[in-house]
C-alpha cells in the first residue's frame, strides 16, 4: 500500500499496460523463472493454505469464475472468465484480473490485470510440472492449440526444462503460423504440423491447451506412446476435456486440488474412487513423480487459486520501488472510521 502526504491508503494497481512493461523490463524468460519459484514456494507449504474448488457461474457460452486462497497472513482472489468462442468476435476466451489483501485488517494490497499474468503463471505451472515428470532430457514438446496460452506454455517449457524444439498444430492454420513466427524468433527449432497424430511424433512432452466447449478427443488413446508426459491444459470445465479416457486410464495422473479437478479436469471422465496423485507432494519431495522411463505422466491441469496467489506476490514484491504501478483510490479513508457520512458531506 502506497501513502499520500495526507496520509490517504492508496492501492497499487498493475494496468495490462504496466503488466507488459514490467515483462519486457525484467525479461519474458526471467518472469517464468521467478513465478515458478514463487509457485513451487507455495506448493511446498500447500497444506497451511484454505483451500476450495473454486466458485463457477456457467452459461451456454462459457464460465465465470472467483477463485478465492489464503496463507493466514495474505488473502488473494482471481476474477477469471473462459469463453471459446470469444475469439470469433475479436475477444479472448480469458480475461482475468486479482487482489491480494492484508489478513489482518482486510485492506486490499494490491490489484492487478491477470490476463497476461494467467498465461504466465499457467506456463510456469506446466513447466514446473514437467520438471519433475516429464523424461530426464526430454527435448522435444508438441504445442497442440496454438491459441493465446501457447507462445507462454512453449517459452516456459524452454525456460525451466530445457525444451530445444516445438511441434506446432491447430486446427486453425492461422494461429500455428503465428505462434511459429513468435518462438522461431525466441531462439526455439519450430515444425508446424498438419495433425496432432503429427505433432506428437518424437515429442517427449504433449501439451494440449485447445478451447472448445465440449467432449473432445484431441489425443487418443493409440497416439499415446509409453513414457511421455501430458499437460492438458484446456480440459477445465464440466462438459470440456481433451484427452480420450482410456490416456486416462494408462496415465498416472497428477492434479492440483481433487475436489476441484473431479469436478473440471479430464478425470471428469473417471469415477470418483480413481486414484490420482497431488502435484504438491511431489514438488515437496514427500512422493516421486516419475518413476520409470515407459511411465505415461499426466498434469490434468485445470488452475488452482494458489498459483494466482504466487503470481500476484511475485507482482507485488517485483514492483515494489518501481513506477509500473498506479496508486489507486480506492479506499474510503474518512478522518473518523466511524464518520463515513461526514466524508461525504465534506466533499461537497
Ligand atoms: P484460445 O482460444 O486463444 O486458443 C485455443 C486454440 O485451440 C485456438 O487457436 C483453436 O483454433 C484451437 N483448437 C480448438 N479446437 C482444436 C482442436 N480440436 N485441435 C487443435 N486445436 C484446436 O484459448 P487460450 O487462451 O489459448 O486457452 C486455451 C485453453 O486453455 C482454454 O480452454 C482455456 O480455458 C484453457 N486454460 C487453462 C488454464 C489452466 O490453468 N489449466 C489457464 C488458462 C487457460
Amino acid at each position: 500500500m502506497t501513502l499520500l502526504p495526507s496520509n490517504k491508503a492508496l492501492v497499487p494497481f498493475v494496468s495490462v499496460d504496466h503488466m507488459m512493461q514490467l515483462i519486457n523490463h525484467t525479461g519474458l524468460t526471467q518472469m517464468m523463472i521467478g513465478l515458478c519459484e514463487y509457485i513451487e514456494n507455495d506448493f511446498k507449504r500447500w497444506e497451511l493454505f484454505d483451500k476450495t474448488p473454486r466458485v463457477a457461474s456457467h452459461s451456454a457460452e462459457g464460465v465465470i469464475e472467483l477463485m478465492p486462497t489464503s496463507d493466514g497472513e495474505v488473502y488473494g482472489f482471481k476474477y477469471v472468465n473462459g469463453h471459446p468462442k470469444n475469439t470469433k468476435d475479436g475477444l479472448q476466451t480469458v480475461t482475468a484480473f486479482g487482489l491480494l489483501a492484508d489478513v489482518t485488517t482486510g485492506y486490499p494490497v494490491l490489484l492487478s490485470e491477470m490476463t497476461l499474468l494467467t498465461a504466465l503463471r499457467t506456463a510456469a505451472t506446466s513447466a514446473m510440472a514437467a520438471k519433475f515428470l516429464a523424461p530426464k532430457g526430454a527435448t522435444t514438446m508438441a504445442m497442440i492449440g496454438n491459441g493465446a496460452q501457447s507462445e507462454f506454455q512453449s517459452l516456459a517449457m524452454q525456460a525451466i526444462c530445457g525444451i530445444t524444439h516445438v511441434r506446432l498444430y491447430d486446427i486453425d492454420p492461422l494461429a500455428t503460423e503465428k505462434a511459429a513466427a513468435h518462438l522461431a524468433a525466441a531462439g526455439l527449432e519450430i515444425t508446424t504440423c498438419k495433425t496432432a497424430q503429427d505433432a506428437i511424433e518424437g515429442a517427449e512432452i504433449i501439451t494440449t491447451c485447445t478451447a472448445d466447449k465440449q467432449n473432445a478427443t484431441i489425443l487418443t488413446d493409440n497416439m499415446v506412446g509409453s513414457g511421455v508426459h501430458i499437460n492438458a491444459i484446456g480440459g477445465d470445465c464440466p462438459g470440456k476435456t481433451e484427452l480420450h479416457r482410456d490416456i486416462l486410464l494408462r496415465s498416472d495422473i497428477f492434479v492440483e486440488f481433487p475436489p476441484q479437478t473431479r469436478i473440471e479436469g479430464e478425470i471428469q471422465q473417471l469415477t470418483d474412487d480413481h486414484p490420482v496423485q497431488e502435484l504438491w507432494n511431489v514438488i515437496s519431495g514427500q512422493t516421486l513423480g516419475r518413476r520409470s522411463d515407459s511411465q505415461i505422466t499426466l498434469f490434468d491441469s485445470v488452475g488452482f487459486a494458489i498459483e494466482d496467489f504466487s503470481a500476484l506476490r511475485y507482482i507485488r514484491d517485483l514492483i515494489d520501488g518501481t513506477a509500473f504501478f498506479t496508486p489507486l483510490d480506492m479506499l474510503a479513508d474518512p478522518d473518523d472510521p466511524r464518520d463515513l457520512y461526514g466524508m461525504l458531506q465534506r466533499a461537497k
